[in-house]
Order: structure tokens, then C-alpha cells, then sequence
């Protein structure tokens, strides 16, 4: 079956939210996207910055949680867009303080019918703020974040007895840089997600793991076709759910896939240049090499050490699949395909010939890449 992923150009409808260009909030950074998984406790809270200071907070955890007070330590004055996943406490409980104290301009949320006297008050707020109301829609949507661009899935058929399959999917996209953010879908919906818009999950730089890394929330099926460098999974400290479960822990190790957790490692909050990318507080789980201000700081040492190698094996650029080439740093769909078509090559420096891939490039890639 064609996936509707397929029609995303055709179809897509486009809502830049780029009018009156606030001042850029001071942990945004020029030239590169923040993702930040908040740590709001038991719950799910990402925070997305643009290099141009656009930003969308995809759900505010629990009503209980500080989110406008993690909002305000992150720098944050206003917010262009707001998302709740779906109708769960933990995702939209927060959103009421979070409308009150920064009028978004977006509010996007599904129609899913589960709901609750909390979530029509929610709604209800939206409207009165005059609040711009949105939905997913029967095929990919596309929202300009500044130059950084969100998907959010076609809508999955409502499940009318797990709201979780109700969730509302987002690929973040800035360059070859990636995060996608499931909600807290189970396997009904990613099932569906994987035949209908399977183009939209493959192949993500970061995985927020649905459901707070419960077990209905991540399988090797799920895993083999989004392949994120790093999985992040927001819960509380010591939750009574029990996240995350050991299964999935084990899954995600056994694919060498390391896992951030709010609950241990508070924030995570990952920057990409669109090529490169770092987790601010695990260097280690980082592919690529010291970046941003590492790489100042290198240079005023005049330090020029060679970038570390990446743990898993060299990528054969004659023999290498077009998802493995993918794992090349700053190397997209496009440039796969050009160095598939460029084959054979004698040596890693005949890539050089590749259009897109000049010499800059090729001193970047070169420690992940071998010819034969
Ligand atoms: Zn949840």
C-alpha cells in the first residue's frame, strides 16, 4: 500500500510561524534547533527552539508540575505553538498554566472525543484567548518553525477505548537532524503509523520512547524502522507505573541504542547545527564530534584533535544500504542516493566527486567511512 507519507509535498498545508519576530530567547542559538525533553516529573514535556527563536512546547506534564517555572529556566518568553498529544492528565494537565501565563499564538491538539471536565476547560480557555485552534489532518501537516520544520502525522482512526492510540505524531526536521515524538502511542497506532506514513518514522536522529518507555510503547519492529541514534523517555523519579520497563531497557541495549532518562538524568536537552548534534549533558551518547562551544574552546587552545570514531563499525560507502549511509553524519536522503549512484570508489577521497560533498565534508566524514 503507497503511503500517504508519499503525498506529503502535494498535500502538506504549511503554517509559518514566522509574523512578528519576537526577540530570540537566550538559550536559543543561532544557526542550530534545541530539543529539550523538560524533566516536569511523571509526564511528557518537550520544549523546541528554531535558530531563530521560535518555539513550541509539545505537552506540559501534570497540573501539578512546574512548568512555567522550567519554562521561564530555560529562557522562554514566548511561545509560538502548543501541542497536547492527546487527552491524557500527564500531557495537557500543565497547559492551562502554561496558555495563562504565555498566550501561544497555536494551539494544536486532536478531536479525539476522550475528554475530561479539566480538558473542556482547557478548551475552553483556548477559545476565549482567542487562541488559534488546529488539528491534525487526513495527510501529513506541515508547520514552519523558523527554518525548523514539524510534521505531524495523518491523523491514525480513532480509538475510541485507548486515548493513547489517539496520540498525535511529530517529526522534527532541521537539516539532516532529526526527533521524533510518538506521544504516548501503543501498538495499534504505530502499527498503523508504519504502514501509512512509514517514510515519517524511519531513520530518526532521537526517539522520545512512547508512553514513558512502557512496554506497549517501543518493540523491535517499531525500532528497526525509526533506528534513533539515542531513545530519551521522560517519568517520574521512582514512578508507581513503574516506567521504564525492563524489557524495553533491555531492547534498546541489545540494539546499542543508549536511552536518557528524566527521571536520572533530569533535562536532556539536545542541539544540532542540522549536521552535527550534541546532548548537552551526555557528550558521550553524542555522535559526531565536540561541537558549538566545545569547539570554541578548542580552537582558542589551538587544540586540533582528530574527532572520535563512532563505537559501531566504519560504514563501506561502495557496499553500505541507503539507511546505513543515512548514519553518516549530515548525510540525507539526497547525498545517500548520489553516493549510491557515484559507486564505485577507489578510495573514502573519490567521494569528493559527490555534488554536496566537498572538501569540508569529507574531512568531517571521513572517521566514519571506509571503501572497502
Ligand atoms: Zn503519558
Amino acid at each position: 500500500m503507497r503511503g500517504l507519507s508519499s503525498f506529503i509535498v502535494s498535500l502538506c498545508l504549511c503554517i509559518p510561524l514566522a509574523s512578528c519576530a519576537p526577540p530570540a530567547p537566550p538559550h536559543a542559538m543561532p544557526g542550530a534547533v534545541t530539543v529539550s525533553i523538560l524533566d516536569v516529573g511523571q509526564g511528557d514535556a518537550i520544549l523546541v527552539r528554531s535558530p531563530e527563536g521560535k518555539t513550541a512546547l509539545i505537552d506540559a506534564g501534570q497540573s501539578s508540575s512546574n512548568i512555567v517555572s522550567t519554562l521561564e529556566q530555560q529562557g522562554i518568553s514566548t511561545l509560538d505553538l502548543v501541542v497536547v498529544s492527546h487527552h491524557h492528565a500527564d500531557h495537557y494537565g500543565g497547559m492551562e498554566k502554561v496558555i495563562r501565563a504565555y498566550h501561544p499564538r497555536v494551539f494544536l491538539a486532536s478531536s479525539s472525543s476522550h475528554t475530561s471536565e479539566p480538558y473542556l476547560r482547557l478548551l475552553r480557555l483556548v477559545r476565549d484567548r482567542g487562541i488559534q485552534a488546529i488539528g491534525p489532518l487526513q495527510a501529513p501537516r506541515k508547520i514552519e518553525l523558523g527554518t525548523v520544520v514539524l510534521t505531524i502525522f495523518p491523523q491514525a482512526p480513532n480509538d475510541p477505548k485507548e486515548e493513547n492510540n489517539n496520540s498525535i505524531g511529530i517529526r522534527v526536521e532541521y537539516g539532516s537532524f532529526s526527533v521524533l515524538l510518538p506521544g504516548d502511542a501503543q501498538t495499534r497506532e504505530r502499527r498503523w503509523w508504519e504502514r501509512m506514513a512509514p517514510n515519517l518514522c524511519a531513520d530518526a536522529t532521537v526517539l522520545k520512547l512512547a508512553h514513558h518507555g512502557s512496554r506497549n510503547g517501543t518493540d523491535a519492529r517499531w525500532l528497526d524502522l525509526v533506528r534513533p541514534q539515542v531513545a530519551v523517555a521522560s517519568m517520574g523519579k521512582d514512578n508507581e507505573y513503574r516506567h521504564p520497563h525492563p524489557e524495553i531497557v533491555e531492547l534498546l541495549a541489545r540494539s546499542q541504542i543508549p536511552l536518557l532518562r528524566t527521571d536520572r538524568d533530569g533535562t536532556v536537552t539536545i542541539r544540532s547545527d542540522g549536521l552535527h548534534w550534541q546532548v548537552f549533558t551526555h557528550p558521550e551518547v553524542s555522535t559526531g564530534w565536540p561541537i558549538f562551544d566545545q569547539r570554541k574552546s578548542d580552537r582558542s587552545r589551538g587544540d586540533r584533535r582528530s574527532p572520535p570514531k563512532p563505537s559501531s563499525g566504519l560504514i563501506n560507502i561502495n557496499k553500505a544500504s541507503k539507511t546505513q549511509l543515512r548514519k553518516i553524519p549530515g548525510v540525507g536522503q539526497v547525498i545517500a542516493d548520489r553516493i549510491i549512484k557515484g559507486r564505485p570508489y577507489r578510495t573514502v577521497d573519490d567521494l569528493v566527486r559527490v555534488e554536496g560533498i566537498g572538501e569540508k565534508r569529507l574531512t568531517e566524514i571521513r572517521p566514519y567511512i571506509r571503501a572497502r
